[in-house]
C-alpha cells in the first residue's frame, strides 16, 4: 500500500469515519484528568496526526487555549474543519496539513502535545526525540500506543508485529521509554474493547460495500478491505493480549 491510489482508497475508506484508529472521548476524557491541564489558561496545544479531529474537538470543548491540528491529509482537516464549526468550536483551532517530522512549531513554544494513535508512524522513542524540544519545560506530552497486555503471546499475534511494528512493548517498556527520553511519566491506561470494535472496527466495516462500489470493485479496492479484515480478525483473536495504552508523561525541567 504505498501508491498514490492506495493512499486515495485509504483516505476514501477513513474519511467518513468519526476516528481513524481505536479511542473513545472518555478515553480522551480521562487523559486530559490524569494531564492537570484543565482549568489552566491560554494553552498552547498541538494534535498530531489529529484525523478528522475525534480528539481535537473534545480538546477544544475543554481546555481554554488555541490548538494547531496537524495532519498529513488536507481532506481529514477539511472535514475536521466542518466537525469544530458544528460544534461551535473553530476559532479555537487552526488547522495545519503538514507531516508530523518536520513540524513549524518554536522551541519550547507549547503547554501540550497530544496524539492519538499517530506517533507509531514515527516509531515511538523517535516521535519522543522530535517532539520533546517543543514542548515547555514542565508541559505535557500524550499519547496512545499500541501495547502489549500480557507477557506471554501467542507466537501468531506476536511475530505478526514484529513484523509490523517491532517497538511494540509491554506498558513498562513504553514507561521505560519515557523516562529515558526525559519524560516523567504521569499516568497510563489501556485502551478498552470497545475502542476498538464498537468505535473503529465496526464503522470501519459499515464502509466496505460502498468502498468497493465507488472503485467498481478493482483489485486494489478488494485488496485494501482484505487486508483491513485480516487486520480485523487477527485483532478480535489476540483482543486478550494488545490494546492502545494511553500514556500522559510531563516534559522534565533538567
Ligand atoms: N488521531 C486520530 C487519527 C489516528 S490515525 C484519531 O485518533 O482518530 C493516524 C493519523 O496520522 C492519520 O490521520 C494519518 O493521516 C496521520 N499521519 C500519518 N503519518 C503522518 C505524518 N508523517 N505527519 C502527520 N500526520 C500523519
Amino acid at each position: 500500500m504505498d501508491t498514490i491510489d492506495d493512499f486515495q482508497l485509504l483516505i476514501d475508506l477513513h474519511r467518513p469515519n468519526p476516528r481513524q484508529g481505536p479511542g473513545s472521548e472518555a478515553a480522551t476524557l480521562l487523559a486530559l484528568e490524569l494531564s492537570g491541564l484543565l482549568g489552566r489558561h491560554a494553552l498552547q496545544i498541538a494534535d498530531l496526526g489529529c484525523g478528522t479531529g475525534a480528539s481535537t474537538i473534545t480538546l477544544a470543548e475543554r481546555l481554554d487555549g488555541h490548538i494547531t491540528a496537524v495532519d498529513l491529509f488536507p481532506q481529514f482537516l477539511d472535514v475536521l474543519g466542518d466537525r469544530a464549526r458544528a460544534h461551535g468550536v473553530e476559532s479555537r483551532i487552526t488547522t495545519l496539513a503538514a507531516s508530523f517530522d518536520a513540524l513549524p512549531f518554536a522551541p519550547a513554544s507549547l503547554d501540550a502535545i497530544w496524539s492519538e494513535g499517530a506517533i507509531y508512524n514515527l516509531g515511538f522513542e523517535a516521535g519522543l526525540t522530535l517532539w520533546r524540544p517543543f514542548l515547555k519545560p514542565g508541559g505535557v506530552l500524550a499519547v496512545s500506543e499500541i501495547t502489549w497486555l500480557t507477557a506471554q503471546r501467542p507466537a501468531e499475534i506476536q511475530s505478526h508485529w514484529d513484523v509490523h511494528y517491532p517497538e511494540i512493548d509491554l506498558a513498562s517498556g513504553k514507561i521505560a521509554a519515557l523516562e529515558r527520553n526525559g519524560f516523567t511519566p504521569i499516568g497510563y491506561f489501556p485502551l478498552p474493547e470497545s475502542c476498538w470494535l464498537e468505535n473503529y472496527y465496526q464503522p470501519l466495516q459499515a464502509r466496505f460495500s460502498a468502498l468497493l462500489e465507488q472503485y467498481d470493485h478493482s483489485d486494489a479496492a478488494k485488496a485494501c478491505v482484505e487486508a483491513e479484515e485480516r487486520e480485523i480478525e487477527l485483532y478480535t483473536r489476540h483482543r486478550a493480549h494488545l490494546s492502545y495504552g494511553f500514556y500522559v508523561a510531563q516534559k522534565t525541567t533538567e
